[in-house]
């Protein structure tokens, strides 16, 4: 008899049929003699509907408020969701975050958890029972309802499946696992079998949003192997799990294209101790998230004012952020002293991602000669020990999207 924690997602518990087939696919493990806690998401939109609602009220209403009113979706789906197995027949039980154990920080609506203590989850489990955990949701010790953030209840899953120390975790969605690539952009793009948590970090972060980055980086840390796979079909999905020797072999395991960053340039920057600090404290402090940065070594040219030499720093932020971006460096025009700003909304991150990297020799050439050969310039450059970036321009990311797979993955 197995332990199996099961996530579905927002389009998996979409409408009552979509709840009815989870409920079908939940009754037939149980049919074998495995116990089963299902945690569930808000109906999809549900709670992107309730911030909208909030907002008509107030446009920056109160946190505790609003982890009280977002609570509500997944307290919906649970009790669906358990409705459904009793219609099969199948003894199920829904719990909140806090009737399931699960104790966070007080932190509304970003809360971290704490401690899972899931003796109730146990005991029901043990009378026999399905048991339903609504996600994205805990409680302080003091009682407060909390969130964990967007995209939470996978978190809520790999906790508990780490807490109840879970044979099998699958993770069900709307896509049937980790792709190579976004197969609307790479149409002979492969689903992966097996993908390391590293791997996956570094793929959600370029764009691939398969699964919540916290959830990824909580599993890695309590060594959670888990399942990307589809609700909507019976096939395989992705294994997620530790970095294994074998996994080494295969250079490549990702190309992700990232269509939404721009890129700001300072142009004759003074060249002394203080000055980029400056520039990306200011930045983050204003909540800038700032990914790639390149700074120019000096050739020569020196400030006239000052006689110091320049040089030219450039970064990338979220096309989101631009503006936001654009005005922090204009108030630092005066102190600083620089020539000119420039800003490109029109790059794209092609980045690939392999654990392969570590031990294999130019893959970086590799990549480079393939965008020449496709006429393709390279902008900026920024390397992981499993990654590998460069800004080029977006209207030719998709066919050197293409083009540096064929040549890796094929
Ligand atoms: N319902 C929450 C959200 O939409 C949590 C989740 O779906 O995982 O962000
Ligand atoms: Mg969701």
């Amino acid at each position: 008899m197995a332990l199996i924690v099961q996530k579905y997602g927002g389009t998996s518990v979409g409408n009552p049929d979509r709840i009815k087939n989870v409920a079908k696919r939940v009754a037939e493990y149980r049919s074998r003699g495995d116990q089963v806690v299902v945690v569930v998401s808000a109906m999809s939109g549900v709670t992107d509907n309730l911030i909208k609602l909030a907002k008509e009220i107030m446009s920056l209403p109160s946190e505790r408020e609003m982890d009280m009113l977002l609570a509500t979706g997944e307290q919906q789906t649970i009790a669906l969701t358990a409705i459904a197995l009793h219609n099969l027949g199948v003894k199920a039980v829904s719990l909140t975050g806090a009737q399931a154990g699960i104790v966070t920080d007080g932190v509304h609506t970003k809360a971290k958890i704490h401690n899972i203590t899931p003796k109730k989850v146990h005991e029901l489990l043990d009378q026999g029972n399905v048991v339903i955990v609504a996600g994205f949701q805990g409680e302080t010790r003091e009682g407060q309802i909390t969130t964990l953030g967007r995209g939470g209840s996978d978190l809520t899953a790999i906790a508990l499946a780490a807490a109840l120390k879970a044979d099998l975790c699958q993770i069900y969605t709307d896509v049937d696992g980790v792709y190579t690539a976004d197969p609307r952009i790479v149409p002979n793009a492969k689903k992966l079998p097996e993908i390391s948590y590293d791997e996956m970090l570094e793929l959600a972060s370029l764009g691939a949003k398969v699964m919540q980055s916290r959830s990824v980086e909580f599993a890695k840390k309590f060594g959670v192997v888990f399942e990307v796979r589809s609700s909507l079909n019976e096939n395989p999905g992705t294994i997620v799990k530790e970095e294994t020797k074998s996994m080494e072999d295969v250079v490549v395991r990702g190309v992700a294209l990232d269509k939404n960053q721009a890129k700001v340039t300072l142009i004759g920057v003074p060249d002394k101790p203080g000055v980029a600090a400056k520039v990306f404290k200011a930045l983050g402090d204003a909540t800038v998230n700032v990914d790639m940065i390149v700074q120019n070594i000096s050739h020569g040219s020196l400030q006239t004012a000052t006689n110091t030499p320049t040089t030219d720093i450039s970064f990338t932020t979220d096309k989101a952020d631009l503006l936001k971006a654009q005005k922090v460096i204009d108030g630092l025009k005066k102190e600083l002293g620089f020539n000119d700003v420039l800003t490109d909304e029109k790059i794209g991150k092609l980045s690939i991602v392999g654990v392969g990297m570590k031990s294999h020799t130019g893959v970086a050439g590799k990549m480079f000669d393939v965008l020449a050969k496709e006429g393709v310039n390279i902008g900026m450059i920024s390397t992981s020990e499993i990654k590998i970036s460069v800004t080029i321009d977006l209207a030719k990311g998709e066919a050197a999207t293409r083009a540096v797979h064929a040549a890796f993955i094929g």
